[in-house]
């Protein structure tokens, strides 16, 4: 891997950076790396667009799609320096990073012609109907059924944990089409619009008190048989492509590197010269998680660059996301106890720092090593598809 960035894409940053100087208002700060607050989200739409004006939404895709035909190095580049510099989320991790790319590999071309353009617009956020009360891990033992009647399917289910259900228009849904079949082989995968009649979304509300997921009722939901891809009955291997993609995000890593360098700043600002930096475990508290999200951030080029290679990046990401999760949950712990009352403040108190960010991502950082699959389930991956080992 060669580490030196061409010219090129150096410059592709800066761009990106001015047009973050310019686009953000001064002091903005999304809420989170994955999510908008609601009363954000008017503003999350409107930054969508602007992005997808210049096509700079999917860069890597190929140009008939509202791509620029850059590498995965580059779309890496840009998901970076929107985390960074906490850029509205947009719905673009579920949308651009995990089912844009799925419909790549997995869509016909009459389809990808039809779904892509308007997600690299950023008119479209889809959200990824996959978990069930019953099956999460063990996503094969889904029960929502896709029963073929006539031109359509109709859909009959439950999902949960459903992200950004209530803010998408379009759902990437995992039902079953042959019960009869072994449970990985009856699985198709479909694209939803989540205004269809039947369809029922209901709030969740996480631990940090914010609306991020949701439960998803499906009663006799009629959906086009042409919106189903990837072929009938093959959703598994749809399923597994996104598993991999999901699991490649470096928004993460760069929010975490933010919050580090965040708290070294607010540090410096609330004691110049002296507590709590003369204690040196505070010192290299601080270093240790400099040192980690590097190597964090190394971790998540690696899977780009192996992406850009053309190859789908699978144990690779796993280490990737594992890093990530525990990375979130060390930087939101030496914040908390750093910050110390403050770190207790909730978004909306007037004498919040660093907008509220240090609670959330504290509270938040538990659910890290179970979103996108569990952080056991990685290391089995890392274990037998990386390292050989035998399933247990
Ligand atoms: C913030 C967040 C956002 C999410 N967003 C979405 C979304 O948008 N769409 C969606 O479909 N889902 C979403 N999910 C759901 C997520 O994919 C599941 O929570 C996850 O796959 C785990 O499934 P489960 O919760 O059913 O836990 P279970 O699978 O029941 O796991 C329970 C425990 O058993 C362990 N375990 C299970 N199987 C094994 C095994 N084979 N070996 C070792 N240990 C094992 C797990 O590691 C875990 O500790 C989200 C979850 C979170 C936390």
């Amino acid at each position: 891997m060669d580490f030196t960035f061409p010219a090129a894409t150096r410059q592709w940053r800066n761009d990106l950076r001015e047009f973050l100087r310019t686009e953000l208002p001064p002091g903005f700060s999304g809420s989170d790396d994955f999510f908008d607050d609601i009363e954000q989200v008017p503003f999350a739409k409107e930054f969508m667009r602007k992005l997808g004006a210049r096509r700079w939404l999917a860069p890597a895709w190929p140009e008939q799609y509202g791509g620029m035909g850059k590498t995965m190095l580059e779309q890496m580049i840009l998901n970076e320096e929107l985390a960074w510099h906490r850029a509205p989320s947009g719905g673009r991790l579920f949308t651009l990073g995990i089912t844009g790319p799925t419909m790549l590999i997995h869509a016909t071309e009459e389809q990808k012609a039809r779904w892509l353009p308007s997600m690299a617009s950023g008119d479209d956020w889809y959200c990824q109907g996959f978990s069930e009360p019953g099956a999460g891990s063990d996503l094969a033992s889904m029960q929502t059924r896709a029963v073929r009647d006539g031109d359509d399917y109709l859909i009959t289910g439950q999902k949960i944990w459903s992200s950004n259900a209530h803010v998408a228009d379009k759902m990437m849904l995992l039902a079953r089409t042959d019960p009869d079949a072994p449970k990985h082989k009856g699985i198709s995968a479909f694209v939803v619009d989540m205004d269809t009649p039947g369809i029922t979304v209901g709030a969740i509300d996480n631990i940090a008190y914010r609306h991020d997921f949701n439960e998803v009722f499906f009663e006799d939901v009629r959906v086009p048989a042409a919106n189903l891809f990837g072929g009938e009955n093959r959703g598994w291997y749809v399923a597994a492509t996104t598993l991999d993609f999901e699991r490649s995000n470096i928004a993460a890593i760069s929010g975490a590197r933010r919050t580090v360098y965040d708290l070294v700043c607010w540090a410096k600002q609330q004691h110049p010269g002296g507590r709590p930096w003369d204690r040196a475990e505070v010192r290299h508290k601080l270093s240790e998680l400099v040192v980690e999200a590097e190597v964090g951030r190394l971790l998540a080029y690696r899977t780009a660059w192996l992406q850009a290679k053309g190859a789908v990046p699978n144990y690779e990401a796993s280490i990737g996301k594992v890093w990530m999760a525990q990375l979130g949950i060390k930087v939101a712990n030496a914040g908390i106890n750093l910050m110390g009352g403050y770190g207790q403040l909730q978004p909306s108190s007037p004498w919040a720092q660093l907008h509220g960010r240090v609670l959330t991502s504290y509270l938040l950082a538990a659910s890290g090593p179970i979103a996108g699959g569990t952080a056991e389930v990685q290391r089995n991956i890392i274990a037998t598809r990386g390292l050989g080992l035998p399933r247990g």
